[in-house]
């Protein structure tokens, strides 16, 4: 290279001495040859004039070659920058995408629900209850639901439940989930200092309350609330054998569709439901349909009432299954009468 930078310079130097200088010949080798430097004189002087322009012409070939390299070099440089700059963009669109398709999913998840239909299997059964209605949630966040299995209980000397039930007026509706009879007002059960006054009982198959894992074929809710409000849920359990007045009463007066309300003429004794013997279990729960409302007082009876097994019969005809499954106790004291 730097040989042929050296003839190159050599030659423009002979040019422009041959063109511009009007000195005598004899005199321009000498001052040509003064300016070049031994070595390369040395080098030079066997090189013929058709090999100089060769190389010569190799050089401008090599700047050419070397310009076009450095096209080709800096085209694909700017190729890459773009193709790079491409999938910056691609990767920008797709983050932007994700980041709409997150925020509407979050939009979808959060957004109020509002649904009222729910039963007790499939989509709309017990497992999604929370996702149905968004007042529901305590159907799955709650740590304190109902049913549970009632075992190890604290066995203690429980205050004895007072009741004031009297034959009263009522009238029935099927909600579509059940039979529930609405009791006309005057019915009450103490307990724990706490008056509750009767609003309405209804059934579930099979009982929802498990004692040490055994349940039984239905089993009545009577749902009382007190003066402030607070919730008592009475249970008895239903096996069979002799057949229940009360509950014959209610199936007399069944209304023909479901949602329309029957008010008979007569009146109903909930005396007739409750067990002789009034040990219960008592613990605190939930509903057990939804919102499954929390600080409510469940107390089970400990002692099952009869139906008979047609009064059974006519009853699983309307609802095979309404009951929901037995939920975690989470640590939570049971007490149960001695
Ligand atoms: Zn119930």
């Amino acid at each position: 290279m730097r040989h042929l930078i050296a003839l190159f310079a050599l030659s423009l130097v002979t040019a422009t001495a041959s063109a511009n200088d009007p000195a005598p010949k004899a005199a321009k080798p000498e001052l040509v040859k003064a300016s070049i430097k031994p070595d390369l004189k040395a080098s030079v002087t066997p090189v013929p004039a058709a090999a100089s322009k060769s190389e010569e012409e190799a050089e401008v070939d090599l700047s050419v070659r070397i310009a076009e390299k450095l096209a080709e070099l800096r085209a694909k440089q700017e190729a890459r920058a773009q193709a790079a700059a491409r999938a910056r963009k691609a990767a920008d669109a797709k983050r932007k995408q994700e980041a709409l398709a997150a925020a509407a999913a979050a939009a979808k998840e959060h957004a109020p629900k509002n649904g009222t239909h729910w039963s007790y299997d499939g989509e709309f059964g017990p497992a999604n209850w929370a996702n149905i209605n968004s007042a529901w949630a305590k159907c799955s966040t709650g740590n304190r639901q109902s049913p549970i299995d009632l075992r190890d209980g604290m066995k203690v000397d429980l205050e004895h439940i007072a009741f004031d039930y009297h034959p009263s007026s009522f009238n029935e509706i099927d909600n579509g989930h059940t039979i529930q009879v609405n009791v006309g007002g005057g019915n009450f059960l103490t307990v724990g200092n706490t008056t509750y006054e009767l609003q309405q009982f209804h059934f579930h198959r099979p009982s929802e309350e498990r004692i040490n894992g055994k349940g039984t074929e239905m089993v009545v809710h009577l749902v009382h609330k007190s003066y402030d409000g607070k919730l008592a849920v009475l249970a008895v359990l239903l096996e069979r054998g002799k057949a229940n007045p009360m509950i014959q009463t209610v199936w007399n007066n069944l209304p023909l569709e479901k949602q329309t309300t029957v008010a008979p003429s007569i009146v109903l004794d909930v005396n007739e439901i409750l067990p002789e013997k009034r040990e219960y279990f008592t613990y605190m729960g939930s509903l057990t349909t939804p919102p499954c409302t929390e600080d409510v007082l469940w107390l089970v009876m400990k002692q099952p009432m009869t139906a008979s097994p047609q009064q059974m019969a006519l009853f699983s005809r309307l609802y095979p299954l309404n009951s929901r499954p037995v939920q975690a106790s989470n640590g939570r004291m049971i007490k149960e009468s001695m």
